[in-house]
């Protein structure tokens, strides 16, 4: 063990020297109180390490220690229902310890229980043949999530023995031989460095959809199984909700959730209400599929920008398994102005805006560990994904600033969270003008092939009709509504059911908080055949005063109420009618 001699202290940064041996990213402990640290840069015998806890007190002439490891997580049943900070020491374990909230310094508590029995069932037998990252048993490990125990990377060779029964994470489960005639003990506990992404087999295409329930996300700026999104928060816009919604309802197996919140309040907000949040599909406790990293307000700023890379590791860990996992992180500007600070504390040359040089290559090494993948593992054709939807949080909503324009170089998803249409009301505030995304040809083989052909189609003329919208609206400022052609009116109309009927959508009425793809299809389905048709009946002459005054429109804006296929069939068809009677005035 190499004990170095501080130099230097400027708030979370500690120069250390006498560090010869030292490895990048090495785990110290700082000072007699034996703080968490990380090493990021080291210069001759000098390291400069990054601190994870308060530095106050701590000054030149104390002792650095080193360790050995890098900065890891521990990876194994139990991650799941539980909640860690950004060096993923259990929040719950800590509070109950040293019954206060706020982490002492120095403190350290083991990520998994290492005393509790879990119920460990073999599926692999001995004298099978197996590869890093193929399964060998399961474990219940809560009521929704069977954990799956992997072959460890850069492992292979014959099973010498498992056996089903009763472990802990760190007790033996199966020993491995391995060609060169070596035992390798098994156990259900792994640790892996969070910087580093795991390995998989192959990255692959998304081909699915990933189902949010939320139409103006499904329908208009569809994301995929694997993609990676990004969601501006103005205060007060929705993005809670937004999130909590996501959380709940994605089609994802497991959440991860990564809070690095500035204000402590907003860090309570979620770690006091995600606990109380229930999963729709089955009753239970969203937690029970879902693990919290909360970064309170009390942990310095380095803490936060090692969040992420805990929150991706343990997401990717359970993709690795073959679950799809959803990551929210909120927000990445926050874990952006970590690394501000750190790369002005090492006196680095600054780039645009005081963000260090590498901001861009970070965000982008971030949103690249999203993504579905083959994992390893040769005996099935497993297949897992990371999806990411990072939060931004610009000063002002000005998105000019590198943080956002970084994070949209790489993001294929835009969701524009608009502090303007919160203030209407218009919920989910997602402004349609703005937001995109870029996984159009993904979603359309997805609809075509599960939902139906005519699907992508009905997409794109609604985007359509909205972008031309606003346009016409201006128009009718300078000129009034009479300037329209008979055409622009119709899609005026057409429009306001479009914004009012499918794309707002009340995420506290139990009714409509959540609504399936099939039913998202068959409602804009209907609102679009009033346009054909009113369009073809443009086309016979008839007035457009007339099209817009069928009895039928009254229906048409609640036809998200309906349930069965046959009502959407019965309405379009008396929509269809309705126009078809209808003869030029003279
Ligand atoms: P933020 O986290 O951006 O500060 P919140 O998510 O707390 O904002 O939302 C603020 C308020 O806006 C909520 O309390 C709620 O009244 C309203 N709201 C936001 N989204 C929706 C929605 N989808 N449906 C209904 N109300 C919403």
């Amino acid at each position: 063990m190499i004990t170095g001699n501080i130099i230097k202290v400027a708030g979370p940064l500690v120069v250390a020297e006498g560090m010869t041996g030292a490895k990048m990213y090495e785990v110290v402990r700082v000072s007699d109180e034996k703080l968490v640290g990380e090493i990021i840069r080291l210069e001759g015998d000098k390291a400069y390490i990054q601190v994870y806890e308060e530095t106050g007190g701590i000054a030149p002439g104390q002792p650095v220690f080193s360790t050995g490891e890098t900065l890891s997580v521990d990876l194994g049943p139990g991650l799941l229902e539980s909640i860690y900070d950004g060096i993923q020491r259990p929040l719950q374990d800590i509070e109950s310890q040293t019954n206060s909230s706020f982490i002492g310094r120095g403190i350290n508590a083991p990520a998994l229980d290492y005393s509790k029995k879990w119920d460990f069932v073999a599926t692999a037998s001995v004298g099978d043949k197996v590869v890093a990252g193929d399964i060998i048993g399961t474990v219940p490990e809560t009521a929704l999530i069977e954990h799956k125990v992997m072959v460890p990377f850069e492992v292979s060779g014959t099973i010498k023995s498992i056996a089903s029964g009763s472990f802990t994470v760190a007790e033996q489960v199966a020993v491995i031989t391995t060609a060169e005639g070596k035992d390798v003990e098994v156990q259900m506990a792994q640790k892996w460095p969070i910087r580093k992404p795991r390995p998989y087999n192959k990255k692959i295409e998304p081909k699915k959809q990933l189902v949010t329930g939320l139409r103006v996300l499904d329908t208009a700026f569809p994301n995929m199984r694997g993609g990676v999104a990004c969601i501006p928060g103005p205060f007060g816009t929705g993005k809670t909700v937004t999130q909590q919604s996501i959380a709940k309802y994605c089609d994802a197996e497991v959440i991860i959730y990564v809070g690095c919140g500035e204000r402590g309040n907003e860090m309570t907000e979620v770690l006091t209400e995600f606990p109380h949040l229930i999963d729709p599909n089955s009753g239970e406790p969203l937690m029970k599929r879902t693990v919290l990293i909360a970064n309170t307000s009390n942990m310095p700023v380095a803490a936060r920008e090692a969040s992420v890379y805990t929150g991706l590791t343990i997401a990717e860990y359970y993709r690795d398994m073959g679950y799809g996992v959803t990551v929210l992180a909120d927000s990445t500007s926050r874990w952006a102005e970590s690394m501000r600070e750190m790369s002005g504390r090492l006196e680095e040359m600054p780039g645009e805006e005081g963000y260090p040089a590498y901001l861009g290559s970070r965000i982008a090494e971030f949103y690249e560990r999203g993504g579905i993948v083959k994992t390893l593992g040769d005996a099935d054709e497993r297949e897992g994904y990371v999806t990411i939807v990072g939060a931004v949080s610009p000063a002002g909503g000005d998105i000019s600033e590198p943080v956002s324009q970084n994070t949209l170089r790489v993001t294929k998803i835009f969701w524009n969270l608009d502090a303007k249409l919160a203030a209407q009301r218009h919920y989910p505030a997602i402004n349609w003008k703005t937001s995109y995304s870029l996984y159009g040809d993904n979603v359309k083989s997805d609809w075509e092939d599960n939902i139906s052909k005519d699907f992508p189609q009905i997409r794109l003329d609604m985007l359509e009709i909205l972008g031309k919208e606003s346009s016409l609206e201006e128009i009718v400022r300078l000129v009034g509504m009479d300037a329209l052609s008979g055409e622009d009116r119709l899609l005026l109309e057409t429009a306001k059911m479009i914004r009012e009927d499918f794309l707002q959508q009340n995420a506290f009425d139990p009714d409509d908080a959540y609504c399936p793809i099939d039913r998202q299809y068959l409602i804009i389905k209907t609102i679009m055949s009033f346009y054909y048709k009113g369009k073809e009946a443009l086309a016979r002459g008839i007035d457009v005063m007339d099209i817009i005054a069928i009895d039928s429109k009254i229906e048409l804006a609640r036809t998200k109420e309906l349930r069965e296929d046959a009502k959407f069939a019965e309405l379009e068809k008396k929509v269809a009618d309705q126009i078809s009677v209808l003869k030029p005035r003279d």
